[in-house]
Order: structure tokens, then sequence, then C-alpha cells
């Protein structure tokens, strides 16, 4: 752990690395800036409707459809669509291809991280990109320098790609956008959605009637949305504003503890913006990252292979040495 910076106890609201910093000398291209975005001809009824439609099911329904089995059906396709779909398969996986995997085993995750509601992966991974390479800067979709609330849920409300998408994703993911089945996805995001609530409905009516098929609708689906759709915009917002910092990065990352609770090791969001590939997000021996141990399983069953775990090309070489010592 020689390479970690102790952490700063910067945690108030002080001037951040990038304000400290200065604007970048050179004026790179970042694409749509925020100032751009925000046009009414811009707006994305899609995302609006669909975000607004999860959160009043929410608000009328959620209290009077509580059932146990529904609270834990939730809490199991939070970790599943959350942990396993968005935290594995859509972030270290698609877009910082922090491991290799089979054809399927990618697709399956893909899918899973589809069922969390926050996109195609297409969009998806195209937005955190240009996120990293420009965070907290001009052209950073999500930066809290541009509000609190616009970092964590307000700039899904316009369009990223700012009104040429398929010169946006052909910029930021050219890889992913060559591929028929990722785009076949933009179009199964809705049926796939409508399949799952269907099920729900179908699964409680069976076991418990109506008042159990309502439960797992409001709870397994809508209830489940919301929660990880904050837990992943805690991310965006919480993470790059309250906690501490194991590298000096050039952004503004926090290491935030709550966020890496609720959001399956996320939260570790100045380690990785240290070091995005790296598939493993806790750095330090009590960062756990329960994402980091469904990833060690996958590699432990030979499902998953290449995994970065390391830090540099150096440490990898370092430690394949020591282990090359320790067996002679
Ligand atoms: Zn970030
Ligand atoms: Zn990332």
């Amino acid at each position: 752990m020689s390479t970690v910076v102790a952490p700063t106890k910067d945690t108030a609201r002080g001037p951040r690395p990038s304000e400290a910093a200065g604007k970048p000398k050179k004026k790179k291209d970042v694409g749509p800036t925020t100032e751009e975005r925000k046009r009414t001809s811009n707006l994305s009824y899609w995302a609006l409707g669909w975000l607004s439609f999860a959160h009043l099911v929410v608000f009328a329904f959620a209290a009077f459809t509580f059932t146990w089995p529904g609270l834990i059906v939730m809490l199991v396709l939070h970790w599943v669509t959350g942990s396993l779909g968005i935290c594995l398969g859509y972030h270290r996986m698609l877009t910082h291809t922090g491991m290799k995997t089979y054809g399927w085993v990618r697709y399956t995750f893909a899918t899973i991280g589809m069922l969390a509601g926050e996109g195609s992966p297409l969009d998806w991974v195209a937005d955190h990109r240009k996120h990293h390479a420009c965070s907290d800067q001009e052209g950073d979709p999500h930066t809290p320098n541009d509000g609190g609330l616009w970092s964590h849920m307000s700039w899904l409300a316009y369009h990223t790609h700012n009104g040429d998408r398929k010169a946006y994703l052909q910029r930021w993911v050219p890889d992913l956008y060559k591929e028929r089945g990722m785009r076949w996805m933009d179009i199964l995001f809705l049926p796939a959605h409508i399949a799952v609530g269907a099920i729900l409905f179908a699964v409680g009516y069976w076991t418990g009637g109506t008042p159990l098929a309502c439960s797992l609708l409001v709870w397994g689906m809508f209830v489940r949305l919301v929660l990880v759709l904050h837990a992943t915009w805690l991310v965006n917002s919480a993470s790059h504003m309250f906690g501490y910092r194991n590298y000096e990065t050039t952004d503004d990352s926090r290491n935030n503890p709550l966020v890496a609770i609720v959001a399956y090791g996320e939260g570790w969001h100045n380690n990785h913006h240290a070091y995005p590939r790296m598939a493993k997000h806790g750095h330090r021996w009590w960062e756990f990252d329960i994402t980091w141990q469904a990833i060690r399983l996958m590699r432990a069953t030979g499902l998953m292979w290449d995994v970065v775990d390391y830090r540099t090309a150096a440490e990898k070489k370092e430690r394949e040495a020591a282990a090359a010592s320790a067996k002679s």
C-alpha cells in the first residue's frame, strides 16, 4: 500500500482540487457542456417520464402494498440489479473493461444492468466514460460544480448527447456501438421491464392472490428501481462532495463509506478515479467492496479471467514475482 496517500482531512467543502488547480491550460473538445445542454429543446421527455413514473408509483402505493415477502424480493433484486447489474456489469465490465469473460456472461450482466432502469448500456457507458474524461471539469455530465441536485438527478432531464446521439455514442462507446446486440438493448429496455413487472405480478398472484401480486410489483419493481437509482446517483453526487481521499486525483472524488454500503462498493470513488480500470474498488483492508467479492467468485469459477486487481503494471509484476518465489 505504499502508493496510498494518507487520507486528507478536507471532508468539508473547502476549495476543491479542481478549483485549486485552476482551469486546464489547453482547451480540449469535451463535447456538450452543461450550459449547452440546458435547453428546452434538449429535454429528455423519455427520461423525465420514466423516472417520474417510478417515483410516483412509490409515493402513491408503497405504503399500502408493504408485505415482508415484498421487502425480501425488493432487497434481493436490489442487490442483483444494483451490484451485479450496474456496479459489475455496466460499470466495471462494460465501461472500464476491468476483466475478460465469455460473450454470454457479458450479455447476461449487461441485461441484468439494463433491468436496473438506468438506461441502455450504450447511453450509460457513454455518459460514464465522459464523466471520467472530464471529471469535475467542463463537459462532465454530472459534476456537483454545477449543483448538488444537478449532479444527483437533474442532469438526467437533458440529453447528454445534445441532439446527436449517434455521434455521441460513436465518440464515447465506439466498441459497444459496433455490437448489434448492444444496440438491440436500446429497443429491449422497456419490454424487458414490462416483462419483469408481469412476472413479479404473476408470481405474487399465484402464491398470495391480488394483495401479494400488487406488493411484489410495487416493491420488487418500483421501490427497488427508485432505491437503486438513488444509490447510483449518490456516487455521482455525494462521492464527489463528502468523504476522504486516498489519492490526489485531479477531480473532487471522495471515498464515502455510506455510499459504499448502499452502492455496493462504488462509494470508494476516489480510489476508482485514481485507478479506473481496477475492478477492486476498496484499496485499504477495511474498504469493503461486495461487488469485488462477486468478481472474485466469478474468477474462482473460471467465468472471468484477466481481472484487473492491481493499480499498475509494476504492481502486477511485483505480485507475480512474489507468488513465484513463494512457490519455489
Ligand atoms: Zn466520479
Ligand atoms: Zn468509473
